[in-house]
């Protein structure tokens, strides 16, 4: 199996965007976390496809991948979750013993303790599944705390500073350059909410990864006479360690960032 690092130099390294990441390596890293399949880039050269079969031994729901495993634990540690309890606590909608939905990333989802289903009754991919039942096995979370902070201010973020910069506000922010109107509908379409607080930005929307885990969107356009790029801050707000572990954050960030990007 290759490393992330020895995925990505095989990869164009065009950062197309087709395989539905924002660039080669967060493919590079969804590959070799087993998340994708080198079917989902179209440009990889045949003789780097052939070094990289040993890397694609696993697409999304192919079981045994390091994310299935993870799943499969989570699914043990979900059994000891109170669902009534946990509706309450994160806000999501009781329906019996085992089951609750809850919206995520603006989009509803049924959650079993067997199995995490959309809406009309999918199954969803692991990494989802991971995401919904790690927020529900966070241990007594706290109300949202009101206040904002940025993610290098959350405690031990430090090693994931550049992902959630590179691969999350980065994105949004290249993306939108010059299109502050389509940032507005994209944040609309999204379910964000529009916000008065003031500040030199362009657009500021409140949107909510979960019930219980609100993130305050702030845009600058570019000022290209003055070499200003576009920037994006996501804040977090104060109890966000409560609600998901770190990697988690950035992971969902990644998809907030992708789903943002793919709705113009
Ligand atoms: S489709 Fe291929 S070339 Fe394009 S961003 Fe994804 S990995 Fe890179």
């Amino acid at each position: 199996m290759k490393t992330a690092i020895e995925i990505y130099k095989l990869l164009p390294k065009t950062n197309c965007g087709a395989c539905g990441l924002p660039n080669c390596f967060g493919f590079a890293t969804k590959l070799a976390a087993h998340m994708a399949s080198l079917d989902d880039c179209p440009d990889i050269a045949e003789e780097d496809r052939a070094a990289l079969r040993d890397a694609d031994t696993g697409r999304r729901e192919s079981p045994g991948t390091v994310y299935e495993q993870a799943l499969e634990s989570l699914k043990k540690k979900i059994q000891a979750v109170d669902f009534k309890k946990a509706a309450g606590l994160f806000r999501a909608i009781y329906r019996d013993a085992d089951t609750i939905t809850i919206e995520f990333l603006h989009k509803r989802y049924v959650v079993t303790k067997h199995a995490v289903l959309t809406d009309s009754g999918e199954k969803v991919r692991p990494w989802t599944a991971i995401l919904i039942y790690n927020h529900l096995c966070m241990p007594s979370p706290p109300a949202t705390a009101g206040e904002w902070i940025s993610f290098s201010a959350i405690p031990q973020s430090h090693a994931k500073d550049k992902a959630w910069k590179g691969h999350v506000e980065e994105v949004i922010a290249r993306h939108f350059s010059g299109k502050v109107e389509e940032l507005k509908r994209a944040c609309e379409n999204f379910g964000c909410v529009k916000t008065d607080r003031e500040g030199s930005h362009d657009a500021a929307y409140t949107l909510r990864f979960f019930p219980l885990f609100p993130v305050l969107l702030l845009f600058w356009d570019a000022v290209p006479e003055e070499g200003f790029p576009a920037q994006c801050t996501l804040l977090l707000d104060k109890h966000a360690p409560h609600y998901l572990d770190i990697e988690s954050i950035v992971v969902l960030g990644e998809e907030f960032a992708g789903r943002m990007t793919e709705e113009r």
